[in-house]
């Protein structure tokens, strides 16, 4: 976890829209369960008085109260102070929250708190639609314990190493957070001891449900423990989730948190697939045709923005760079600038920028993809402040592509994909800030009277001498001020059309390969819109079905049920997926590792 949000963002940006059971009787339930015997021995118990401030009074130990200080927290976000009473007693769980509400330390926190010391099995179980977010939800658990360093906390997920995996499971851990279809792998083969589990979390139900690891979920459900506590957050509850959460959930406390102002909807968000080499020009171009107000360009490290910055100034841009190198009074000054529209353009590392509010940013461009979602949320959250429109514009490569779609759930917004602007655009935008300027020159009246008036003598003089018309007078004085360069651009521009024409291809077959090839009748695909592939792991390497689906359906995007018939061999396996695999998810997948394997996905002759 990477960045820190105070009270302030979470407070007015969120709304708590029912908390079912906030009833006074069980907060009084709450204070009479804040008793050293109802947590484990050890752990002190920070304040159960009233009158609680942040964090105190939900019966959390003192070492956590410690480590939520050192981590920036002030107070719980709505969802926690919701979240935190019902999970310290024990309570079954639904939430309908988004990513950035903060409900992981709704849930791990309480869960952490609740742990067994010695327990020697795993007792909590977190299931998660993606990677990333098993690896983010991982890392906060991680961070959340740092009082409690003998805490074990491992993420399972598929295309990473299955024997690390098995050995670290052996060797104890308290907290497993996985992808469905690796848990199951897990628990199939008997790596995964679930006796001992004593809390399950389903996190981004309603994208688990997407991806199409519903019944994995249910199966790995039927398996565990009757007697657990069950948590479950969706950010949409589609009635499968609901269904869902009736069918394993007892009498659980629901909470509903509905993201409002502050959240990115006045943001449009936009992304352009480029080649890497070309991310310098196509920037250029979007500068000259998308801004007017202040631009935030966030790049990865210091050397780029660095660089970034001179080829701007050689480009005629006014820039300011902002990183970690830059000394405090001198980044004042810089912010000071850009509020008061003397430099337009400011390229910033995340770390720099933090915080950086200024109204008159109208464009964050992600020149670099940010390392999380989280790092996304805070980037575009430097536009569209106090109410004003705000644009974000994000870069990637073919294979960042597949991040996109993370990027959208975790703001809850589509992005819309983008062209590189070519010349006419360009050149449009330069004449619309021509006829701009002139018009505010022309409206204004000179300071100086006098020069005035010998200039009006001069025009005068020259029309005459030259008997020219008032408006070829009127394009010398134009020409004069564009200078000796042309007003218009006349780059080549192939490589723009090449670009952005091959993206539209590669986003048709993708919506094509993706959602259209379901039949109408039957969740399988039909065999005659399927395609043979052939990739190099097989029996020798341990795989099983469900290794090759959890890692193919997260890779791809494609949802578990559309990847067809598997054959696994001595060292290969033979699998049916749709027809028309674009080109970059097939790159993809061929670098993708299961068992530790790469895939060297090829179509099968
Ligand atoms: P989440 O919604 O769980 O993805 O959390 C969003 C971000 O908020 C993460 O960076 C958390 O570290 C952070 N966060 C969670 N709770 C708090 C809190 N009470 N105060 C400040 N930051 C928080």
């Amino acid at each position: 976890m990477s960045q820190r949000k105070s009270h302030e963002d979470f407070s007015c940006s969120e709304e708590l829209i029912a908390n079912e059971s906030n009833s006074s009787k069980e907060k009084e339930s709450l204070k009479a369960s804040v008793s050293p015997e109802d947590l484990s021995s050890q752990k002190e118990i920070s304040n159960s008085a009233e009158g609680f401030e942040g964090f105190e009074g939900f019966g959390f130990s003192t070492n956590l109260v410690k480590t939520l200080a050192e981590k920036g927290y002030k107070e719980p976000s709505p969802i926690q102070k919701a979240a935190f009473p019902e999970l310290m007693l024990g309570r079954d769980l639904v939430g309908q929250a988004q990513t950035g509400t903060g409900k992981t330390a709704a849930f791990a926190l309480p869960l952490l708190e609740r742990l067994e010391d010695n327990h020697g099995k795993p007792q909590v179980l977190v299931l998660a639609p993606t990677r990333e977010l098993a690896m983010q939800v991982a890392d906060s658990f991680r961070a959340y314990a740092a009082g409690h360093p003998h805490l074990k906390v491992l993420a399972v997920y598929g295309g990473a190493d299955f024997r690390s995996q098995i050995t670290s499971l052996r060797r104890g851990v308290d907290v497993v957070v996985g992808t469905p279809g690796r848990v199951m792998d897990h628990m199939r083969q008997g790596t995964f001891n679930t006796s001992g589990l004593r809390s399950l979390v389903l996190d981004e139900a309603d994208e688990m449900l997407r991806m199409g690891f519903i019944d994995d979920v249910e199966w790995i459900l039927e398996q565990l423990p009757k007697d657990r506590q069950m948590i479950l957050f969706s950010a949409t509850m589609p009635s499968e989730i609901r269904r869902l959460s009736k069918r394993y959930l007892h009498e659980p406390a629901e909470i509903t948190i509905r993201t409002t102002k502050q959240s990115p909807r006045l943001i449009r968000q936009r992304f352009i697939t480029l080649h890497s080499s070309r991310k310098i020009e196509a920037l250029k171009r979007v500068l000259e045709a998308v801004s007017d107000e202040g631009v935030i360009i966030f790049a990865r490290t210091k050397v780029i923005t660095i660089s970034l910055a001179e080829s701007l100034e050689a480009a005629g841009h006014d820039v300011a760079v902002l990183n970690g190198d830059v000394p405090q009074t001198q980044r004042e000054r810089t912010v000071e600038r850009l509020r008061k529209g003397k430099v337009n353009i400011l390229v910033a590392t995340d770390v720099a920028a933090r915080g950086l509010d200024v109204e008159r940013i109208g464009l964050v461009i992600n020149y670099d993809i940010p390392s999380d979602s989280e790092a996304y949320i805070h980037r575009i959250g430097r536009t569209g402040r106090a109410g004003r429109n705000g644009e974000a514009i994000l870069f990637v490569n073919p294979r960042e592509r597949r991040f996109v779609s993370s990027l959208e759930r975790a703001v809850g917004q589509q992005m819309e994909p983008m062209d590189i602007p070519n010349n006419t655009e360009v050149n449009k935008s330069r004449l619309d800030r021509l006829h701009k300027r002139l018009t505010t020159v022309a409206m204004e009246e000179r300071k100086n009277k006098e020069e005035t008036e010998l200039l009006q003598n001069l025009l005068t003089r020259l029309t005459t001498e030259l008997s020219l018309s008032h408006e070829q007078m009127a394009l010398a004085s134009l020409s004069l001020a564009i200078g000796p360069e042309s007003l218009l651009l006349e780059a080549d521009e192939s490589w723009v059309d090449e670009s952005n024409n091959r993206n539209r291809r590669n986003s048709r077959q993708e919506s094509q390969f993706v959602s259209s090839r379901r039949s109408e009748r039957s969740s399988r695909v039909m065999e005659e819109d399927m395609e043979r592939f052939r990739v190099e792991v097989g029996h020798r390497d341990r795989v099983k079905p469900g290794n090759l689906v959890g890692a193919i359906a997260n890779e791809s995007g494609l949802k578990g049920r559309m990847i067809g018939r598997i054959q696994i061999f001595e060292s290969y396996s033979l699998i049916d997926l749709p027809k028309g695999m674009p080109k970059d998810i097939f790159e993809c997948l061929k670098r993708l590792k299961v068992m530790n394997k790469e895939l060297r996905i090829q179509r099968s002759p």
